[in-house]
């Protein structure tokens, strides 16, 4: 837990935000700034910079986000029709908050090669 990371004090419930599943491993929760009709943030419980990271920390959490994410995919009826997992990783990618997420997105088609 790291005081001053905007995704550890939203795992930890210190700040709010609109929660839609769990597990022993991550959380998901939605953009605070939806991009498509479904879009939601899976991060680990436990603080990781990105989701290289937690790859090499714990596989299984890495497992659990990408399980979770179908989960919510399923839940909010993207899971037949087809989502999107994005993961930005740096700077240069997009990455702006610096504890790992997985992107869910789906609900609308989308393009390719994204932006
Ligand atoms: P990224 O640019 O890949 O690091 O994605 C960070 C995402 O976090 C962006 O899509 C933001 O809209 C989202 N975000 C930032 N603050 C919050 C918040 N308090 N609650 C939910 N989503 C947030
Ligand atoms: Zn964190």
């Amino acid at each position: 837990m790291s005081e001053d990371c905007l995704f550890c004090r939203i795992a930890g419930g210190e700040i709010p935000a609109d929660v839609v599943a769990g597990n022993d491993h991550a959380v998901g929760f939605r953009d605070i700034s939806p991009v498509a009709p479904t879009h939601v943030l899976v991060i680990p419980r436990a603080h990781h910079p990105n989701l290289a990271a937690v790859a090499e920390a714990d596989p299984d959490t890495l497992v659990a986000m990408v399980r979770l994410a179908r989960t919510i995919a399923e839940a909010d009826g993207v899971g037949g029709d087809g989502y999107r997992l994005v993961a930005n990783t740096g700077a240069a990618a997009h990455q702006t908050v610096f504890h790992a997420h997985l992107h869910v997105l789906g609900g609308r088609s989308m393009g390719w090669p994204p932006g």
